[in-house]
């Protein structure tokens, strides 16, 4: 996510990064966060080492209708933990739960996975716009949260 570059005109500027499995709708919920758009095409770019560097926070998307991206959560969290600083806020994201007759991944198993993890969870709908606002927000938060500590 490209942060706001006037650069003489902000208090912070944070790099968060989305990563996860494709498909999983990671572009989407960026377009819904950022322009309230969803599209029914998939045009995510592929993910290389430059993209994790400096960044402080992640968004960790999963598709709730499909198991094996929830699978490779691990693998993504490795990559993610190797190229980041330890202190870097995860999100864990199960996206698409507006689909609901097609869950293959719980609810529960998403939290439990998290709490193991100590990453924060949220279920989100890029297309209803549901929890969207809400995951990012965390982020920032949380971000600012470790930020505004080390500064004191
Ligand atoms: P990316 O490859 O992770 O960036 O995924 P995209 O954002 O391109 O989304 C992949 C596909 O899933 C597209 O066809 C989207 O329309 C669809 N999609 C994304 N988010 C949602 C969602 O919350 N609900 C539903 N039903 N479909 C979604």
């Amino acid at each position: 996510m490209a942060g706001y570059r006037a650069e003489d005109d902000y208090d912070y500027l944070f790099k968060v990064v989305l990563i996860g499995d494709s498909g999983v709708g990671k572009s989407n919920l960026l377009s819904r966060f950022t322009r309230n758009e969803f599209s029914l095409e998939s045009k995510y770019r592929a993910i290389t080492s430059a993209y994790y560097r400096g960044a402080v926070g992640a968004l960790l998307v999963y598709d709730v209708t499909r198991h094996s991206t929830f699978e490779n959560v691990e693998r993504w969290l490795r990559e993610l933990r190797d190229h980041t600083d330890p202190n870097i806020v995860v999100m864990l994201i199960g996206n698409k739960s507006d689909l609901r007759h097609l869950v293959a991944v719980s609810t529960e198993d998403g939290k439990s996975f998290a709490e193991r993890e100590s990453l924060f969870f949220m279920e989100t709908s890029a297309l209803e716009a549901t929890n969207v606002d809400n995951a990012f927000a965390e982020v920032l938060t949380q971000i600012y949260r470790i930020v505004s500590k080390k500064a004191m």
